[in-house]
């Protein structure tokens, strides 16, 4: 068994304690997840690590930016977008 080096958050940097509970969040552009904390899973590469509900809105606030710059290449909701007109 390796050492455990401690983990980071990703977005306030804060050292994770035994106990803590936190969580990991995939690094998708297509849907945003939040899966609880899984010691394999946060090894590897392209998980975030998140350790508070505020760095959660962190992480949403960073991906509904980049989804929204997704936006204009998708066309998939324009029946549901006429309707509301
Ligand atoms: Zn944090």
């Amino acid at each position: 068994m390796k050492v455990q080096c401690p983990y980071r958050c990703d977005y306030c940097l804060n050292l994770k304690g035994e106990t803590n509970h936190w969580w990991l969040r995939p690094q998708d552009a297509e849907q945003f997840r939040l899966v609880r904390w899984d010691q394999q899973l946060a090894d590897l590469d392209g998980y975030e690590h998140i350790c508070s509900e505020s760095c959660a809105a962190k992480a949403l606030s960073k991906w509904l930016a980049q989804a929204s710059g997704n936006l204009v290449r998708t066309p998939a909701k324009e029946h549901s977008l006429s309707a509301v007109q």
